[in-house]
C-alpha cells in the first residue's frame, strides 16, 4: 500500500464506481488504483455504505454499514467477468513478469484478472510499447510501457484519458507521475508524457487521442480506426 500517492479519482467518480454507473473499463481502472491507495478505498467503502443506507429503509443503514467490507471485496472481484478464473486463482497471478521490465511487479487483483486473458504487447514507436485488454465497448483499454528516456507525440484528447501509475514513474507539462497515481486527462490538455527512469501504466481512454503536432498528427486516422476495432470486440 503506497501512502505517499497524490493524485485520486475525484468523489464524483469513486460515487459512480460506487453506484456501479462506469463501464467496464473505467471500473477497472478506478478500482485498481483503490486497491493502491488506502485514503480511496476508505472513501469508497464511507460512499457505499451512503449508497446501500440511502436504497434500504434508514434503521439498517448501520447493520449494511458493518457489512460493507465484505460486500466491496466481492463487487471488485466482479468487475472483470472471467468465468474460466475462479477467484482463489487471482491470487496466484498478481506477481507478474512482464517481458519488457526486467523485473516482476504486482498487479492489482483487478488488473490482474483483466489481464488473465492475456497480454499481447506491441511495440509503438520511439520506446513505447501497448497491450489491449478488451472490457467492454466504449473504452480502450491499455496497459502502456514507456522505455527510459522515451516520449509520447503531443496529443490531446477529445473524450477523457484515466491513467493509472503501476511502476515507474513520468512527467509531462503539468506534474510528475508516481506509482499509485490516477491522472485524468481531457480536452483541455494539450500534453506530451515522457519518462526519464521508464513507466509501466494502465490507460482508459473513453474517445480517440488526437496527435496535435508535426508528423504524429498523421497518426490519428490509425487511432481513430483502432479505437473503433477496440470497442467492437466486446459484444
Ligand atoms: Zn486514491
Amino acid at each position: 500500500m503506497n501512502t505517499e500517492v497524490k493524485l485520486h479519482p475525484s468523489t464524483e467518480l469513486l460515487n459512480q464506481f460506487v453506484q456501479g454507473e462506469l463501464v467496464t473499463g473505467k471500473s477497472v481502472v478506478v478500482s485498481a488504483h483503490m486497491e493502491l491507495c488506502e485514503s480511496c478505498s476508505a472513501k469508497a467503502k464511507e460512499l457505499q455504505a451512503l449508497a446501500v443506507s440511502s436504497w434500504v429503509d434508514p434503521g439498517s443503514a448501520l447493520q449494511s454499514d458493518q457489512s460493507s467490507e465484505a460486500d466491496y471485496s466481492n463487487m471488485v472481484a466482479g468487475i472483470v467477468k472471467s468465468p474460466q478464473i475462479k477467484s482463489e486463482q487471482i491470487e496466484a497471478l498478481v506477481e507478474v513478469d512482464i517481458d519488457i521490465l526486467n523485473h516482476s511487479i504486482k498487479l492489482p487483483k483487478v488488473l490482474a484478472k483483466a489481464a488473465s486473458q492475456g497480454l499481447k504487447w506491441k511495440k509503438v514507436a520511439g520506446g513505447i510499447s501497448e497491450a489491449q485488454l478488451f472490457l467492454d465497448n466504449e473504452t480502450l483499454c491499455e496497459f502502456i510501457y514507456m522505455a527510459p528516456g522515451c516520449q509520447v507525440p503531443v496529443h490531446t484528447h477529445q473524450g477523457s484519458e484515466s491513467t493509472l501509475v503501476l511502476d515507474g514513474s513520468f512527467e509531462d507539462e503539468l506534474g510528475e507521475y508516481k506509482t499509485s497515481d490516477f491522472i485524468i486527462r481531457d480536452a483541455q490538455h494539450n500534453h506530451q508524457p515522457r519518462s526519464e527512469e521508464g513507466c509501466l501504466c494502465f490507460a482508459v481512454l473513453d474517445s480517440p487521442l488526437r496527435f496535435t503536432e508535426g508528423f504524429a498528427k498523421l497518426m490519428n486516422p490509425v487511432n481513430r480506426y483502432k479505437f473503433k476495432k477496440a470497442t467492437s470486440r466486446v459484444a
